[in-house]
């Protein structure tokens, strides 16, 4: 039970690096390909639940780009994505915290989380 426990925090620690170090927003199963060499017992499932725990504790978020799979990503600060429609690439675009203070400072609500997205065609692709 204990060591059961002690894997599983292992687990999602090395999730979490993965995401902190790897700025492309990957999927679920693009986690669970690159941990599999340490973990070869995980399972995807296993992977999904660790990813959720994480979003609930703040520590990472979760992209909906409309697509099959949801994007995670390891940099929790308001910021806004543009995603490739030719290659689907998510690429992280500034920061947009005073967006935020100015809804917040104009208007009484708090404000949790602000994904804005932006679609197109990247520079590689063009
Ligand atoms: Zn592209
Ligand atoms: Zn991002």
């Amino acid at each position: 039970m204990n060591e059961n426990k002690y894997r599983n925090t292992k687990q999602r620690e090395q999730i979490l690096n993965i995401l902190l170090k790897d700025k492309s927003h990957p999927t679920a199963s693009d986690i669970y390909d690159k941990m599999k060499v340490q973990f070869p017992d995980l399972s995807l499932g296993t992977v999904y639940r660790n990813l959720n725990i994480l979003v609930e504790q703040g520590k990472i978020q979760k992209l909906d780009f409309g697509s099959t799979y949801d994007h995670y990503d390891g940099n929790c600060c308001y910021h806004s994505h543009f995603v490739c429609r030719q290659c689907k690439k998510v690429y992280d675009l500034g920061c947009i915290e005073d967006d935020i203070e100015k809804v917040q400072q104009t208007t009484n609500h708090k404000i949790e989380s602000c994904l804005k997205k932006y679609y197109g065609v990247c520079e590689n692709c063009l």
